[in-house]
Parts: C-alpha cells; sequence; structure tokens
C-alpha cells in the first residue's frame, strides 16, 4: 500500500529526562491514519502531524462503543536500531477482535506496514535508556454520524506513539492486589476474549475500588461461577503451585489472549519447566498458600512485561506470597523475555523484527 507522509513543521521537543517518562502521558509528531467505507474498503493511508480528530458528536462510537485497540512497543537495541517484538500476534489479536465487534479487518501487512511506517518516521522518539521503550497503540472506531443501533459502515484506523518508561514507577517491586467478589470483567459469550475498550469501561469501578482500599489491581474472578481465575487488571496472570506454573486457559473466552502470555508459557515449555493452561479456582490458591505450597504469582503483558504479586486479600484475609517477594520463575521470565525485547538477550524463539522501513 502506498502510505502518503505529511510531517509536522512543528516539532515538539523530545523528553529531556527519560526517567521521568511515565506511561502514556506524552505523544510523539505524528500518527497514522487511514479510513473504511463500504465503496472503498480501507483507503487513504496516511502519516500526518499527531493532533486532535474530527468527529461528528453523532458518531457511533461515542454512543455504542464500536471501538477497539491493540498494545504493542518498538524498543532501541544496544547498537541503535529499532525492533518489534512480534507485530504478526498483536495484528492477529486485532482482527480477531475486528470479528468479534463486527468491524471489517485490515489486511495483516497493511496494518503492519502502517505500523512501521509511523514509527520510522518518529524513530527518533524511541528513547535510549534502560526500561523505556515507544509504545504503540493502534485503534479503530466507528464514525458513522447516526444513532440507529447496528455495525457502522464507516471507521478510522489511527496509531499514535508514547515514549514510556516502566510501568510501574515502583519497577518490578511486587503488587497488592485484591479478589473482586462483587464485580466482575466479563461472561462467557461476552468480549472478554476482545481487546476492546468497553471492557474497560465496565472494569474501572473494580479497579477504583482496589485503588480506594490501597491495592494496585484487582484479581477478576469468572462471571458464572464467581471461583475461577480469569485475569488480573489489564493483564494475565500465572500462579506457581508445586513448582507447577498454572495460568487460565482461554477455552471460555473469557481471558484476552496476551502476547505475553503466550510468550511466557512457550518459554516455560523451552526451559521444560512444568507449565499447565487449565480452570484454577480461588479457592485452590488459597488453600495452596495456606498450606505453604503457593510459590509465586505474577500478571504478564506488555506494559509492565511482569509484574509480581506480592500480596492477596480476600473478605478481609490478607495471604502473602512468597515473602512479598518475585520469585524466581518471574524473575527469569522477566529478564528473558525484556532482554529478547530490548536486544541484549539472543533472540533465541525468532521473536523479533528489526524496524527496515526507511521514513
Ligand atoms: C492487553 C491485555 C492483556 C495483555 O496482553 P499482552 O498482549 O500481553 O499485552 C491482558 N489482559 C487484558 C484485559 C488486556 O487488555
Amino acid at each position: 500500500m502506498k502510505i502518503s507522509i505529511t510531517r509536522t513543521t512543528q516539532p515538539k521537543a523530545k523528553p529531556a529526562d527519560e526517567s521521568k517518562l511515565g506511561f502514556g502521558k506524552i505523544f510523539t509528531d505524528h500518527m497514522f491514519l487511514m479510513n473504511y467505507s463500504v465503496e472503498q474498503g480501507w483507503h487513504d493511508p496516511r502519516v500526518v502531524p499527531y493532533g486532535p480528530i474530527a468527529l461528528d458528536p453523532s458518531a457511533m462510537v461515542f454512543h455504542y462503543a464500536q471501538e477497539l485497540f491493540e498494545g504493542m512497543k518498538a524498543y532501541r537495541r544496544p547498537d541503535g536500531s529499532i525492533q518489534l517484538f512480534r507485530p504478526d500476534k498483536n495484528i492477529e489479536r486485532m482482527n480477531n477482535t475486528c470479528d468479534r465487534l463486527c468491524v471489517p479487518r485490515i489486511d495483516p501487512a497493511d496494518a503492519l506496514q502502517a505500523i512501521e511506517t509511523v514509527v520510522a518516521v518518529d524513530s527518533d522518539w524511541v528513547p535510549h535508556s534502560k526500561g523505556t521503550s515507544l509504545y504503540i497503540r493502534p485503534f479503530i472506531i466507528a464514525t458513522d454520524p447516526q444513532l440507529g443501533v447496528h455495525p457502522s459502515h464507516t471507521y478510522l484506523f489511527a496509531v499514535i506513539l508514547s515514549p514510556v518508561g516502566s510501568y510501574y514507577a515502583a519497577g518490578l517491586d511486587p503488587v497488592k492486589i485484591m479478589v473482586e467478589r462483587e464485580y466482575v470483567r466479563c461472561v462467557k459469550g461476552g468480549t472478554g476474549l476482545a481487546k476492546a475498550g468497553g471492557n474497560y469501561a465496565a472494569s474501572l469501578i473494580g479497579q477504583k475500588k482496589a485503588e480506594d482500599m490501597g491495592y494496585a489491581q484487582v484479581l477478576w474472578l469468572d462471571g458464572v461461577h464467581r471461583t475461577y481465575i480469569d485475569e488480573v487488571g489489564a493483564m494475565n496472570v500465572f500462579f506457581v503451585i508445586d513448582g507447577t506454573v498454572i495460568t487460565p486457559d482461554l477455552c471460555d473466552g473469557n481471558i484476552l489472549p496476551g502476547v505475553t502470555r503466550a510468550s511466557c508459557v512457550e518459554l516455560l515449555k523451552k526451559w521444560g519447566t512444568p507449565v499447565e493452561e487449565r480452570k484454577l479456582s480461588i479457592d485452590e490458591i488459597l488453600e495452596a498458600q495456606a498450606a505453604g505450597r503457593l510459590d509465586e504469582a505474577f500478571g504478564t503483558g506488555t506494559a509492565a512485561v511482569i509484574s509480581p504479586i506480592g500480596e492477596l486479600y480476600d473478605r478481609g484475609q490478607t495471604y502473602v506470597i512468597n515473602n512479598g517477594k518475585i520469585g524466581s520463575i518471574a524473575q527469569k521470565l522477566y529478564d528473558t523475555l525484556y532482554g529478547i525485547q530490548n536486544g541484549t538477550v539472543e533472540d533465541f524463539m525468532g521473536w523479533t523484527r528489526r524496524l527496515s522501513v526507511k521514513a
């Protein structure tokens, strides 16, 4: 596809202190846009200066939340070159989310070209310091200017970029999480498997409740039995019981199929570490903790890579995991994954893709 590029005449100053980047607070000079109509399909691919998007107030996304997104990163290698981590996985997942939300798919090669082109145009924005990266946020919104409830006929695909530091100010320090017994994130047959903004809107109340009580994240239980573990906040979750790593399986469609999750499972299998994808109940976890058999717990996601869990709170009780410290499996997964991502560990899994687009 032929992407037109319009460069900004007013480039912004890049952040002087990369240790203060935080997450998703500043954006680069450019963005990628592409429109969809029934007659033309996906058309008019373009890189333009970053800025507000004008939409009709009746645009469907504002009313019925027909919206989806992705999250991935570009990393600066020690030699100064830039690489992406498994971008094909994100694009495949984006198209699966499109199917669930009645949004037209985007040709995977075009989506990759779009992402690589805008990253290349803003390549100077990929930070250099340890722990930093350029977060890539592709998203699609429904733009039909009308209020009838049905799938939109027009859409906008956009890719914006944000230089980011460590996701948690505390770095790899274990977080405290709260088991959520009142609210649920999704139910079987719903959109739990889709990376949709609407899922987040529905989860805010649980997240807020946890934060008000001093916890960083929510541990979501399944919406039907209120027993099985789904996810932790916006991350997939792993528990290590008696040396076996267990993560909830994807079978019920409740769980977002994380690229980090899949990569952890593949690494563990490669290392010969016992790993199981299966249903895991909150009772099994609390019983294992009581018996001293719960070795570790951690969340996984692109933003934080690995987020160790040091404490669980449930129904007035506190359960400390691994003395509140990061476990050896979480540490090994973090060192390997993040090392592969930033090019300091050899990519023995073939997961990285060097940026070769010139812009
Ligand atoms: C994005 C996301 C994840 C993590 O997926 P990664 O591909 O590993 O970043 C997990 N859960 C939810 C709900 C998510 O939106």
